[in-house]
């Protein structure tokens, strides 16, 4: 019966160490070794196309054909010198995955090695398998991609991949990235009008990101023998190991051999590809880790991070491991998160989020830090439908990582700042009298070591020199939560630029009319600031009091991206037509139907072809040893009341599968997308999931060990 659990199992057993050795012992010599960067341009174009180049990369220029054509020339004998025989243009659909259509260099009707710029610059994908919520068959659009020379490119496998936007010809965005340049190109003007109020010399201001990269490590042949795990990336079964994550031992305790050759070497291939990894350590869960990298202009981070998913899957398979980016694979035990820590950098080298130790880079720095939070405030909620997914609703609001309230946490010492500044009256200024010093925030240490700082309940917050979001999944792709921040900040940046403006219009001398707005503005957002524990249920009330939004489920908190608020914002800034709104809206939401679809599914085929036919067969075995027992005249109650408990179950998960699956019957015909979602939230997951995986899970411990189906979550978890 349980014969695939065991084979696993003795297939764990019988693994052998995967020798792992980097191409060299710095990893200077091999770091990049893929990737066409900017040093590889440098040498292998004349340096007026490189200046073209690079020119067009900072002012977010088309490219000219000629220079196309000469970086694709030399694109191609980089690549054909190092064994390269095809490239790809590699895009991101709204799927969540990244997209590939490999063509071959070699031009058979010519003989050659080909690569022109025009294939460089522009393909056409059969892009009728992405989804597209409707766009296509509207306009019936045919998508291309197109370069996205901000980006490097790089080799993977023996596959040269040029990193591209994808959109539909009339214009729709189709894919992740195409917003997120538009949304870095919005932010960087409006901040650079905000800096040049402090600094002439500002004429770009880039976007950071630092990703954290949760996951989850288990054994290939376990995860083989569990479908749950196959099908849904999660379990949707299995009782929690006697030794949990009670003990904290695990975190940053020493990483198993297995699991630390495993790392060395998605780490030595992230090298090579340029992913600038820098960290690793345990997580809090036991068979859970985390990756992060040393932070970069956020497009580019975005598309490492997507590639690095891939890496780590790729290389998993070599070790007979399997790794789960799922936000929840394993009930009880701690999710899968992924903080996107941001800030805001301009050509000058300033980050503009540090605090200074001069007074009036202060100001600037006030200027920026406040208008975020400003910015967070206004717009919470589109902050909260921007980290939506069906899986990130099991960690969001569920008592553990951050609370599906959206709050921004600031610190003990920028509370003092911010308060003071508050209610500081209109400012006179004495001749000669320092402003800064009046205000106080000529003081404002320069590294902000809060001890709270290192407050883990904020889904927002800032931690010195960045903000850090994190209640993004582990498995979204960080481009969208990423774009809806940039956007929001340079909405709220313009909003500041305007009043100022108008102040100093009117008369007022130009650091009074920007001490006058933030005031306006920390007024305004202090709502939002929560410096306590975002867990507790004090906070759930005290948010409701501050009017903030709670909204626990994705397709609630997706109306958050298509009210007028949102529309109005997306419109403004030409980052969506309402099309688009619509669009991926209906893509969200189906990709929510699905995934609670196929965990019903999934739960429904356990029960009838595992759990129930075990429970079963083992209910049988006791009833033999009852029977056994009577006819020798010895008292059977205390196996007949486990008979009892073990039927109970079985009807009731029979039961509860049986209305579940009539549910979903009646939910799949509903045609309107969002009411379906909330159907099969409400009436399939909220109703059925907890009360049958209950069942489930109490069989597990009654029934035999050796009889039991499923991989057991101490056999997946605790890997050494
Ligand atoms: P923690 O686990 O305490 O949150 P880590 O040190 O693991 O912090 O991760 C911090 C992340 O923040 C790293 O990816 C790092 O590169 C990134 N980071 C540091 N400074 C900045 C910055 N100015 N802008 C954006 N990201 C940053
Ligand atoms: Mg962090």
């Amino acid at each position: 019966m349980a014969l695939l659990r065991i084979n696993a199992l003795n297939l764990v057993q019988s693994r052998e160490k995967v020798e792992v050795e980097a191409p060299s012992k710095r990893i200077s010599d091999y770091y990049g070794d893929l990737v066409f960067g900017k040093e590889q341009m440098q040498a292998t174009l004349s340096p007026e196309v490189f200046k073209r180049v690079v020119d067009t990369i900072k002012n977010r220029k088309k490219i000219d054909m000629e220079t196309a054509d000469a970086v694709a020339s030399a694109l191609k004998n980089w690549s054909l010198e190092r064994g390269v025989t095809h490239y790809t243009h590699w895009f991101q659909p709204l799927t969540g995955a990244t997209a590939e259509k490999h063509d071959s260099f070699y031009d058979p009707s010519k003989g050659i090695e080909n690569f022109r710029g025009s294939a460089l610059v522009q393909q056409e994908p059969d892009a009728s398998s992405f989804p597209n919520g409707g766009i296509r068959s509207t306009f019936e659009a045919r998508g291309y991609t197109a370069w996205d020379p901000s980006s490097s490119i790089f080799i993977y496998g023996k596959t040269l991949c040029v990193p591209t936007i994808f959109v539909a010809y009339t214009g729709e965005a189709l894919d992740y990235k195409a917003p997120l340049l538009k949304s870095l190109e919005i932010v960087d003007k409006a901040a650079v009008k905000v800096c040049k109020l402090f600094d002439r010399n500002v004429t770009k201001v880039d976007a950071s990101l630092g990703w954290e990269q949760e996951y989850f490590l288990v054994d290939k042949a376990l995860f083989t023998a569990r479908p749950d795990l196959v099908m849904c990336g999660r379990t949707v079964f299995g009782h929690n190991p006697a030794r949990g994550q009670q003990l904290d031992d695990h975190y940053f305790g020493s990483i198993p051999t297995r699991i630390y050759d495993y790392m060395k070497d998605f780490e030595i291939e992230s090298h090579k590809l340029g992913i600038p990894l820098m960290t690793r350590h345990n997580e809090v869960a036991p068979g859970q880790y985390e990756a992060a990298p040393m932070y970069c202009e956020a497009n580019q981070a975005a598309d490492q991070n997507q590639l690095l998913k891939d890496v780590m899957d790729k290389v998993a398979n070599k070790h007979g491991l399997k790794v789960l980016f799922h936000e929840k694979p394993f009930a009880g035990l701690n999710g899968n998160g992924k903080h996107n820590n941001w800030s805001l950098v301009t050509d000058t080298g300033v980050n503009l989020f540090q605090p200074s130790s001069s007074a009036r880079d202060n100001l600037m720095f006030l200027t920026f830090f406040v208008t975020t939070i400003k910015a967070v405030h206004e717009y919470s909620d589109l902050l909260r439908g921007s980290i939506a997914s069906a899986g990130n609703d099991f960690r969001l609001g569920a008592n553990e990582a951050p609370p599906a309230i959206i709050s921004a946490f600031i610190g003990s010492t920028l509370t003092k700042v911010l308060d003071q500044l508050e209610t500081t009256g209109d400012i006179e200024l004495a001749k000669g009298e320092n402003l800064y010093m009046k205000l106080g925030i000529d003081q404002i240490p320069e590294i902000i070591l809060d001890n709270t700082d290192r407050n883990r309940t904020s889904p927002f917050a800032f931690t010195g020199n960045k903000f850090e979001f994190r209640a993004v999944g582990s498995d979204a792709n960080v481009s969208n939560p990423m774009m809806i921040l940039n956007l929001i900040v340079a909405d709220q940046l313009g909003a500041f630029h305007k009043k100022v403006t108008k102040l100093m219009d009117d008369g007022k001398e130009k650091r009074l009319a920007i001490l006058e707005v933030l005031r306006g503005f920390i007024k305004e957002s202090k709502a939002i600031r929560f410096e306590g524990d975002g867990y507790s249920d004090d906070w759930v009330n005290e948010a409701k009091k501050r009017g903030l939004s709670n909204v626990k489920n994705t397709p609630k908190s997706l109306d958050f991206t298509t009210n007028e608020k949102a529309v109005q914002l997306f419109e403004k800034h030409k980052i969506f037509n309402k099309l688009e709104i619509q669009a991926r809206h209906e893509i969200k939401l189906e990709n929510y139907i699905m995934k609670v679809q196929v965990d019903s599914r999934m739960m429904g085929d356990l029960v009838l072809n595992h759990i129930i036919p075990t429970a079963i067969s083992y209910q049988n075995k006791l009833i033999q040893n009852a029977t056994g027992l009577t006819n020798l005249g010895i008292d059977a109650s205390e196996i007949k009341k486990t008979i009892e408990e073990v039927s109970g179950h079985i009807s009731k998960i029979r039961k509860l599968t049986k209305e579940m699956t009539e549910e979903r019957k009646r939910i799949n015909t509903i045609d309107n997308a969002r009411e379906k979602a909330i159907e099969y939230c409400d009436n399939v997951k909220e109703k059925y999931f907890d009360d049958l995986r209950y069942s489930v899970d109490k069989l597990e411990l009654l029934v035999d060990d050796e009889d039991w189906p499923l991989v057991k979550y101490r056999e997946l978890l605790f890997l050494r």
